[in-house]
């Protein structure tokens, strides 16, 4: 059965375009233009036809995005929300108010980019056998927890603690983009002593030791002016 996607979007040229390719792909998507048109429609959909996601914009007429972000989160757990922004820099402040959305695209955006989020999104969120399936005969990367070290088809890659510790917080959220600041706190206990800069250096040794065992897939992708990501498919 085709998954439903609700759009929240006030131009009504993106929301088209995102529509059309939602729809070329194989959901079916739904439109609202209003904020205060959001928890109404979504009250009102009988029991099972909830969207399966929602892509939503920060600035809309009526209820903002943010207080939407909210309350879906706690009213409709199972639906996945991915928040449409015009702004790297409010990417990071969005970052900063965990308001739980699943992830976040920033305009301009591609439609293609958009479509692929949502994949992505929804593969995670049905849960870890299908991502298994799915991922099929490809090439995996396992974290050993016991000897702080990560197999690449079964190739030892060695860490240090903290490469360790940053390679499994990402794994844990694939896809998802974390701020410099949110890699900090998993890494030190007091992270005023290290820097931003500090997480770079870190990533980029660990980018590199991917690299010698997996010199033509980027899994961990930096995403300029926000943070990092760890993405393993495409
Ligand atoms: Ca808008």
């Amino acid at each position: 059965m085709s998954e439903h996607i609700l759009i929240v979007e006030d131009e009504p040229k993106i929301a088209r375009l995102i529509a059309d390719y939602l729809s070329g792909s194989g959901y079916t998507p739904h439109h609202l233009a209003h904020g205060d048109d959001v928890i109404p429609w979504l009250q009102d959909r009988p029991e099972g036809t909830q969207p399966a996601l929602v892509l939503l914009d920060l600035m809309l007429p009526g209820t903002d995005g943010l207080s939407l972000c909210r309350q879906i989160r706690q009213q409709w757990p199972n639906v996945s929300v991915i928040m449409l922004t015009a702004r790297v820099e409010e990417v990071d402040r969005l970052l900063g108010l965990e308001l739980g959305a699943d992830d976040y695209i920033c305009k301009p955006f591609s439609p293609r980019e958009v479509v692929a989020r949502v994949k992505a999104v929804l593969r995670r969120a049905h849960g870890p056998e299908q991502e298994t399936q799915q991922s099929g005969s490809r090439s995996r990367l396992v974290l050993d927890h016991d000897g702080w070290r990560a197999l690449a088809d079964g190739r030892d890659i060695e860490l240090t603690a903290v490469e360790f510790q940053l390679l499994k917080v990402m794994m844990a959220s694939p896809g998802r983009i974390f701020s410099r600041d949110q890699l900090m706190d998993h890494m030190y206990r007091d992270h005023r002593i290290v820097s931003e800069r500090t997480v770079d250096s870190h990533i980029k040794k660990l980018r590199r030791k991917i690299a010698d065992v997996w010199p033509e897939r980027e899994i961990i992708r930096s995403v300029y002016g926000v943070g990092y990501k760890y993405q393993p498919e495409e």
